[in-house]
């Protein structure tokens, strides 16, 4: 995935050690090492997502946001020392969209960056058109209903988000873990099988009764929906 981010942190290494995993990662990245000059770039550019870090010289992150927050709601991930983890409450309020703890691995800070990208995607995408159709399978998102040739099918919330995730990026693989934290806001290394028994249940529900299977396991990858040829 692709993007615009502006990371914004004063401590030196930590913003070059930021800058240089996630141009790695194919991200096009800014820095700015202080409030005043984050800020400045903040508003003046059309980022996709700011790295933030709560503590700053000049103007503080939680300052920052709140300026920030007057005229756009980019997505904001907020760095927070440990020693200040009451104070991502404050972040939260102030409009961070989700906070980090240093120290943290850089996985965990491209996960989280990751899907907070996606979530905007999405909630872009879903704003524009409420109806989302592959073959005869219909979703209605604003009417949360779900019908496959014609006939009604009854999800549970987490199935419906589940099914509209899939669906909205039909033919692409979504790997279990991205499943976990886009459905269930859990971390990636999380140890679960809620998604296979999701998946196992929506199977049941979406192709069982219908003879052509829509949604595929694609071994040691993930899931996908689409059609396919028998
Ligand atoms: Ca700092």
């Amino acid at each position: 995935m692709s993007g615009k981010l502006l990371v914004i942190e004063d401590e030196l290494r930590l913003a070059r050690y930021l800058q240089q995993g996630l141009t790695e990662a194919g991200y096009s990245v800014e820095v700015a090492n202080d409030g005043v000059d984050g800020l400045h770039l903040a508003m003046e550019g059309d980022h996709d997502l700011l790295v933030l870090d709560r503590m700053l010289p000049g103007i503080d992150g939680v300052a920052l946001l709140k300026a920030f927050r007057n005229s756009k709601q980019t997505p904001v991930l907020m760095l927070t020392a440990r020693s200040q983890v009451e104070d991502r409450v404050s972040g939260l309020q102030a409009g961070a969209d989700d906070y980090l703890v240093k120290p943290f691995a850089f996985p965990e800070l491209l996960a989280r960056v990751q899907a907070l990208l996606r979530r905007s995607h999405g909630a872009t995408a879903t704003s524009d058109s409420t109806q989302l159709q592959l073959g005869d399978l219909e979703l209605d998102l604003l009417r949360r209903r779900a019908q496959r040739a014609g006939q009604r099918i009854e999800l549970s919330a987490k199935e419906f988000k589940l099914l509209a995730l899939l669906l909205s990026r039909q033919g692409q693989v979504l790997s279990r873990t991205e499943l976990a934290s886009l459905v269930w806001d859990m971390n990636f290394d999380s140890e679960t099988n809620v998604v296979e028994v999701a998946i196992r249940r929506l199977r049941a529900k979406l192709d069982a009764p219908f003879g052509k299977p829509l949604l595929h396991t694609v071994r040691g990858m993930g899931y996908v929906l689409e059609e396919r040829d028998a």
